[in-house]
This record gives structure tokens, sequence and C-alpha cells, in this order.
């Protein structure tokens, strides 16, 4: 039985980066660009854009803000999108998603220079990810597998069992751990006999969206539970995971928050940071 502290991991991996920084801008004069987009003022994606920005100015990139009246048209926001695919200073573009319903997300995700597509939400980093040649892993997926590395659990070989089927974490996550080797299950909303799954997991991953889904009688003894979700519940931030019934079962398990949620971030800054050491080739 463990916790596993993604915090503090994200941490590490935020500090590494902002050595590394500092010495490439001691030889190239030029530090990571991140932009974000953000249209309309929802409160909970006007949070994590600010989160995003406080991280990098910690970590001495550069942070360009875009944020833009919920009003704007959808040609307006890919002229924004063609100006920084353009910009020599910005080396990762984020859109922050949910767009408002007048604008297609898709359009504009695909208007995004594959090469500064932190997210990798383009449908070419897409396909590179789905085939083993990733560019950009989408962040939260990435994440997933860092952890499990950082607590050295072996993915090779065992059963993957993964609820949730969501473009962003369910079906990259599940590609990722194909890539290494695991046997994936991938379950959704009409999966008949879920309990029946989730208990042959060796790792079980939950991106659901819905608080406290996962009870103990779902989980396999010393099995390793990563609990994507973020859920308000009384005012409080739980996940899709019962923690306290499934932490006396699992042999590692991600808290919420604390547990996947500050590596989307750190895997974000390191991603831009790809995208920057890839432009000074
Ligand atoms: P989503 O709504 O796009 O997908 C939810 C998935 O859950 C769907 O594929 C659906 O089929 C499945 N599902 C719903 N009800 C089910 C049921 N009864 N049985 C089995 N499967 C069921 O959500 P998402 O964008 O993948 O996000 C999932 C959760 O993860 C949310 O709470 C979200 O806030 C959180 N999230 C966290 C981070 C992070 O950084 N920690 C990043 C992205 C999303």
């Amino acid at each position: 039985m463990g916790i596993i502290d993604g915090k503090m991991v994200a941490s590490q991996i935020k500090e590494n980066i902002t050595t590394e920084v500092q010495s490439l801008k001691k030889k190239t004069g030029k530090s990571p660009g991140l932009a974000v987009v953000l249209v309309g003022d929802d409160p909970a994606s006007a949070v994590y854009v600010r989160n995003k920005n406080k991280t990098c100015n910690n970590i001495g990139f550069q942070s360009f803000e875009n944020i833009l009246p919920a009003n704007t048209s959808e040609s307006e926001l890919l002229n924004l999108i063609h100006e920084l695919n353009n910009d020599e200073k910005v080396n990762g573009i984020l859109v922050q998603l949910p767009l408002p319903n007048h604008i297609a997300s898709k359009k504009i995700l695909e208007a995004i220079n594959p090469q500064k597509d932190v997210d990798g939400f383009h449908l070419e980093n897409v396909g590179r990810l789905v085939t083993g040649h990733s560019l950009f892993k989408p962040c939260t997926p990435a994440g997933i597998i860092k952890l499990l590395d950082k607590y050295d659990v072996e993915i090779e070989g065992k059963n993957a069992v993964i609820i949730g089927r969501s473009n962003i974490v369910g079906k990259p996550v599940a590609f990722l751990l194909l890539e290494r080797n695991a046997t994936v299950t991938i379950c959704h909303s009409r999966t008949k006999n879920l309990s029946n799954l989730t208990r042959s997991a060796d790792i079980l991953i939950a991106a659901i969206g819905k608080p406290n889904f996962v009870t103990a009688d779902m989980v396999k003894d010393n099995s390793v539970v990563i609990d994507v979700g973020i859920n308000r519940l009384a005012g409080k931030l739980v996940g899709d995971v019962d923690f306290s019934s499934v932490v006396k079962k699992a042999s590692l398990i991600t808290p919420v928050p604390g547990g996947v949620g500050p590596m989307t971030i750190a895997m974000l800054m390191e991603n831009t940071f790809r995208a920057f050491k890839n432009s000074l080739k």
C-alpha cells in the first residue's frame, strides 16, 4: 500500500527543466516560449491558464497569454493561430478547451503547426502516437506513464484496464501502454460487466469524470490504481476512485489532488521544452 506523490515527481521534472533552460539560455540567448489561448471566461479554464502561465514564469519560459472575448469569431481565432505559428519566439501553442460552441475546435486544432502542437491533439501527432513515432505525447497520458516509471511499476505483459475512451485521456493512454507491451482493455459507458474486467487489472486507470466511481470491490488486490478524475463534490476535489477504500487494496494509488493533475502541467512544460530544442536544431 503506497501513495504516488505526483506533486513531488512533477516538481523534480520542473526543476530539471529549469536547470537545462538556464544553461541553454547562456549558450543561445534564447528561452522556450509557450502561447496559451483562452476564448471566453469559463472560470475553470481561467484557473488552468493562470497556472500554466505561473509555471512558465517559474521555470524560465516566456509565456504569451492570449485571452479573447467569448464572441471571438472562428476566423479571428484562426488568424491568431497563424500569427503564433509564424512567431519564432513561440515554440508551443496551447488552445484551452472547451472552445465556445460557435467555433469548430477540430478546425482550430488542425490549424496549429504540428511542430508547435505541445498538447499533441493535431491529427498528424495523433497518427504519430498510434504508430509509435510520437513527437508530442498528450500531457495527461504522458504524465501517467512517467508516474508508473518513477515508481518502478512494470508495464510489460501486465493487464492494463482503462475506464474511459476520450481522445485526450483514455485512447492515448491505451496506445502508450500498448507501446510498452501491456495487454490493454478499454472500457466505456456501454461496457458490460465492467467489474469483471476491472478486477483483472494489474494497472487500472480511471478517466470517467464521476466522483468515487471505482469502489474497492472493483479492484484486484495489490494492483496499481491511477485516478485521472477531477470532480467537485461538496466543495472538495475528488477523483473517480473511492480513495479511502481502494487505498487499502491497491499496492500503489494516485490521490486527487496531488496525483495525475500536477503531472499534466509538468508534461506540457516538457513538450514545450522539446519543441524549443527542436527549433534550435
Ligand atoms: P470524457 O467525459 O471525455 O470521457 C469520459 C469517459 O468515461 C467516456 O469515454 C465514457 O464512455 C466513460 N464513462 C462514462 N460513464 C461510464 C460508466 N458508467 N462506465 C464506464 N465508463 C463510463 O472525460 P475525459 O476528458 O477523459 O476526463 C475524465 C476525467 O478526467 C474528468 O474528471 C476530467 O476532469 C479528468 N481529467 C483530468 C486531467 C488531469 O490533468 N488530471 C486531464 C484531463 C481530464
